[in-house]
């Protein structure tokens, strides 16, 4: 970014709740029906029906609450939010306003410096979502999909604390994180899930009130968030040097052409005339059913993390990717159960060559074509020495392929390691026979040849020697 310039950053992420029926109707949720299969006469905005409260959303919010150590209000409102568009037949949506379910949260980033930061979370809030205009393989019409209307949203503000679109990455990364682990959420962006709008507005070095800020639209992968972010800030900064202003507007993300441009303004003259939903009564929540809830939650990812830094001995960073996400934790502690090789090397494999392998084939870690317990089992022959960490690689990826067990593999191909002394003897005096030039700029001093013998050695043997004891015997017999 341009020197004399900083950045604020606020986010409101729309995470979709898993739950099996809508917020306020019993109509299903599931995703990819055909259109408008799934809309009640709640959903639609009937006159004469009302709407009740899914308690399953309740329950969720108060989990995410808890999770990010927010308040949990004792009591919320449920609002209409008024305004005009073809995908709300009811004309206003509800949602929360003066009295959000969640409020004053926290949650920590690294900064680019590597330092933990601190991200207040404003508001959590309960919502309906709206449903979806189609204009594909209409011709020139427009059709409306209302299946996503009354799907439960919970709307996730942060404190405009967040100072670059990395940072911005980071957190969104968390909070997906932890909708997960709770299961509140499936978190799926391409189905649109997990979504956020972005809020970015820059300011000299030093200033102390904030700039004039833009907000981008629905945002839904990490990569458009940095990306929109990041235009986002040279535009405004580009501006201000230019000596005009930054206009407060909606923009919208152009992923193919990477810019962000102003939604049209009607959009933008909003007043929303929030009031109280009469229909619903206000949400009631007791201590007692708050401290129930507490009880039931799940380990949650910054917790395990430390847990992984502390008993298995993990670096913080290899722990923070490990608890990515459950399934990956969990496949972790499993192999590194059911070995004995060194943590480290268990967290090295797992987010090294087993990552490596499931990126390529475009497999969820729940897939993975090696289990935990069989990584376990490869794992442990490198720990007894029985194949070399590069043997390794090439063992694995004939588990992959499907050829069997680690111990099936070795067996299979002959990768057993040679510790044999008189075997790898024998070899280290043939390489020195046929090497007399090298022997004698060795003796001459030259020690950097030494890698040069080893490698001759290791070529003999197809990498099956010990590579410790080549070492070894080459320095005796070459006298140093
Ligand atoms: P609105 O509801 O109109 O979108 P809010 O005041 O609730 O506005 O703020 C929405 C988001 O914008 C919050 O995440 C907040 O942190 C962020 N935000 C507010 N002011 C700024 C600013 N000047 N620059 C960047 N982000 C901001
Ligand atoms: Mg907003």
């Amino acid at each position: 970014m341009k020197a004399g310039w900083e950045t604020v950053i606020g986010l409101e992420i729309h995470s979709q709740l898993a739950t099996r029926s809508k917020i306020f109707s019993g109509a299903s949720t599931a995703y990819g029906a055909e259109p408008n299969t799934q809309a009640c006469l709640v959903d639609l905005g009937y006159p004469g029906v009302l709407p009740v409260l899914n308690e399953e959303v309740v329950h969720m919010a108060t989990m995410f609450g808890l999770a990010v150590d927010a308040t949990v209000a004792p009591r919320s409102v449920f609002a209409r939010k008024n305004y005009f568009y073809p995908d709300l037949p009811k004309g206003y949506q509800i949602s929360q306003f003066e009295l959000p379910i969640v409020e004053h949260g926290e949650l920590y980033i690294n900064d680019a410096d590597g330092r933990k930061k601190r991200i207040g979370i404003t508001r959590a809030h309960l919502e309906e979502d709206a449903g979806k205009s189609i204009h594909e393989g209409l011709d020139q019409n427009s059709g409306i999909d209302l299946n996503r209307a009354g799907t439960p949203l919970l709307e996730i503000v942060s404190e405009p604390d967040l100072s670059s679109a990395k940072e911005a990455v980071a957190y969104m990364r968390k909070i997906h994180t932890i909708v997960r682990y709770l299961g509140i959420s499936d978190g799926n962006m391409q189905e649109g899930s997990f979504r956020c709008d972005a809020n970015v507005s820059v300011r000299p070095v030093g200033q102390k009130e904030l700039g004039t800020r833009t907000e981008i639209k629905n945002l839904n992968s990490f990569r458009f968030v940095e990306r929109a972010i990041n235009f986002e800030i040279e535009r405004q900064i580009e501006r201000l040097e230019d000596g005009g202003e930054v206009v407060q507007e909606t923009r919208l993300y152009d992923s193919d052409k990477d810019e962000t441009r102003p939604m049209r303004s009607k959009e933008e003259a909003n007043d929303y005339r929030y009031f109280p939903d009469p229909d619903l009564l206000p949400v009631e929540i007791s201590a007692e059913y708050i401290e129930s809830v507490r009880q039931q939650l799940p380990e949650l990812p910054a917790a395990k993390q430390q847990r992984f830094v502390d008993e298995y001995g993990l670096k913080l960073d290899d722990a923070d990717l490990l608890t990515g996400s459950r399934t990956l934790a969990d496949f972790f502690e499993t192999a590194a159960a059911a070995t004995g090789a060194k943590k480290q090397l268990v967290a090295n494999w797992v987010i090294g060559d087993l990552s490596g392998a499931l990126n390529r084939d475009g497999l969820d870690i729940a897939d993975s074509k090696v289990s935990a317990t069989e990584l376990a089992g490869l794992l442990t022959r490198i720990h007894d020495n029985t194949i070399s960490g590069k043997i390794a690689k090439q063992v694995f990826e004939a588990m992959w392929d499907g050829e069997g067990t680690a111990d099936a593999v070795i067996e299979a191909k002959g990768l057993k390691q040679i510790t044999d002394s008189s075997a790898i003897e024998a070899v280290v005096d043939e390489v020195i026979a046929a090497n007399p030039g090298q022997v004698a700029e060795y003796k001459a001093g030259k020690d950097k040849l030494i890698g040069f013998f080893v490698g001759q050695v290791m070529q003999a043997t197809k990498g099956q020697a010990n590579p410790g004891q080549v070492n070894q015997i080459l320095k005796d017999k070459l006298g140093s």
